[in-house]
C-alpha cells in the first residue's frame, strides 16, 4: 500500500477504545501515514451501530461498527480493526464488521491486527499498512507509540486521584483533556517527556481538599467496557464526584506487557501471570476474553484492602457471564463488596447512578464499622 493515492495522503482509522487513539495516531504519523480519528464514540454512533448489528451481538462490536461507519463517511479510506483467535466473539468481529460495511456501500479498505502475533504482527501490520519497509523505523514508531500508552495510563491514574478530591467538579477533566492533548501532539521522546510533565504539573495544579475521606474502587471487567468511557457511561466520572478513587486493573498498558511486549524487556510479573496465580482457587485456565484476569483481581483488590472492586461487562459477553458465576463463592471467601454491572444499548443513566450510589453507600458504611471496630479494640 502507498502513503499516498491520487497525490493525497490516505486517511487511515481505528476504532475508540478510551485514549488509544493517542498511541495509535502517533505510531500512523510518525510513518508518515494520516491518523483519522472518528468522532468520539456518541448515540449517534451506537445507534448507527446497533441498526447494523446482529441484536445479540455484544455492545463493543456494535460501538466499533459505528465507529467505522462515522469514519468513512469522515473520509477515511482504511478502517483498521485488531482482532484476536481464541474463545470468544472478537475473533468474529473482523468477517461480521467487513461484510457488514460493503453490503452497506461502503468501499473502505479494510486491515486487520492479530493481536497474538505480537510485536511481529504488528510489524506485518503497519508494513501493510504505511508502505514502511524499514525495521528500525517501524520499531521506532511502535516503541514511541508504547511510551504514549504509558504515559496515558499514567495520566488516568492522575486524574483519578485528583477527581474523587477536586473542590470544583470538573476541574480535574478539564486540566486531564489540556494535557492529554499535548502527549497526542508529541513527535517525538523528548517532546513526550517534557508534554507529560507539563500536563501533570497541570493535574497537580486543581485545587483538592485532601482530608476528604476517600473510598478506593477497583474496576475490572471487559476490557474494552473498562477502558471506554461512553460504554460505561462514564463510571469513574460518577464515581469521583462520589468521592471515589478508581483504579482499572485492564489497562492498555498491561495489555501491552501481556500480549505484545516480548518477555524480555518485560520487568516483573504481568496482570496475566499474576491472574494464573491468583485465579485457580477458582478457575485453572483461560476461558476466553477477561475473565481470567477479572477472578484474578477480585482477589487482589480484596488482599491489598480496597473497600469495593466493580465488574462491568457487555451484556451476552460469554467470558464475563462465565466470571460472574464465581461471585457467590469469591463473596464467601473474600471480604470485599462487588458490585456487577451489565452495559447494554438499553442501560439507562438514573438507575445506573442510583445503582452506584448505594455501593457507594454501602462501602462507607462498612468502612465506618471496620474503623469503629479498631478504634474500640485499641482502647
Ligand atoms: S470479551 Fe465479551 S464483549 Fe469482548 S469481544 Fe469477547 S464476547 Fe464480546
Amino acid at each position: 500500500m502507498s502513503k499516498k493515492e491520487n497525490g493525497r495522503k490516505i486517511k487511515v482509522a481505528f476504532p475508540h477504545m478510551g485514549n488509544i487513539y493517542i498511541a495509535w495516531g502517533s505510531a500512523l504519523r510518525r510513518l508518515g501515514v494520516e491518523p483519522y480519528i472518528p468522532p468520539y464514540t456518541s448515540k449517534r454512533t451506537l445507534s448507527l451501530g446497533t441498526k447494523n448489528s446482529p441484536e445479540s451481538i455484544c455492545l463493543p462490536y456494535k460501538l466499533i461498527l459505528g465507529n467505522f461507519i462515522e469514519a468513512i463517511e469522515g473520509g477515511a479510506d482504511y478502517v483498521a480493526m485488531i482482532s484476536s483467535p481464541g474463545i470468544c466473539r472478537l475473533g468474529e468481529y473482523g468477517s461480521g464488521i467487513q461484510s457488514t460495511l460493503e453490503e452497506m456501500g461502503y468501499h473502505a479498505n479494510y486491515v486487520e491486527l492479530q493481536l497474538y502475533d505480537g510485536i511481529k504482527g504488528m510489524f506485518r501490520f503497519l508494513t501493510e499498512l504505511t508502505g514502511v519497509k524499514n525495521p528500525i523505523t517501524i520499531i521506532r514508531a511502535i516503541v514511541f507509540a508504547f511510551r504514549k500508552v504509558f504515559a496515558a495510563d499514567r495520566m488516568e491514574n492522575l486524574l483519578s486521584y485528583y477527581r474523587a478530591r477536586e473542590i470544583n467538579v470538573g476541574d480535574a477533566e478539564k486540566a486531564f483533556r489540556k494535557g492529554m492533548k499535548l502527549i497526542y501532539e508529541a513527535n517525538h521522546y523528548k517532546e513526550l517527556k517534557k508534554a507529560e510533565k507539563q500536563a501533570s504539573t497541570m493535574m497537580r495544579a486543581v485545587e483538592i481538599d485532601a482530608d476528604r475521606d476517600v473510598l478506593y474502587v477497583d474496576l475490572t471487567g471487559e476490557i474494552y467496557m473498562v477502558q471506554d468511557p461512553f460504554s460505561n457511561q462514564n463510571i469513574e466520572r460518577e464515581l469521583g464526584k462520589m468521592g471515589v478513587e478508581t483504579r482499572r486493573t485492564l489497562t492498555i498498558s498491561s495489555f501491552l506487557r501481556d500480549a505484545i511486549i516480548p518477555k524480555m524487556f518485560v520487568k516483573g510479573e504481568t496482570h496475566l501471570e499474576r491472574a494464573f496465580r491468583l485465579a485457580k482457587p477458582y478457575l485453572k485456565r483461560d476461558i476466553g476474553g477477561d475473565s481470567l484476569e477479572c477472578v484474578s483481581d477480585i482477589i487482589f483488590a480484596n488482599e491489598n484492602g480496597k473497600d469495593g472492586i466493580i465488574h462491568i461487562s457487555p451484556f451476552t459477553c460469554m467470558p464475563e457471564i462465565m466470571s460472574q458465576n464465581f461471585f457467590p463463592a469469591m463473596r464467601e471467601n473474600c471480604d470485599i463488596p462487588i458490585l456487577p454491572l451489565i452495559m447494554d444499548e438499553q442501560t439507562g443513566k438514573a438507575g445506573y447512578v442510583t445503582r452506584l450510589e448505594a455501593f457507594v453507600d454501602l462501602m462507607r458504611r462498612r468502612k465506618r464499622r471496620k474503623e469503629q471496630k479498631l478504634a474500640e479494640a485499641s482502647k
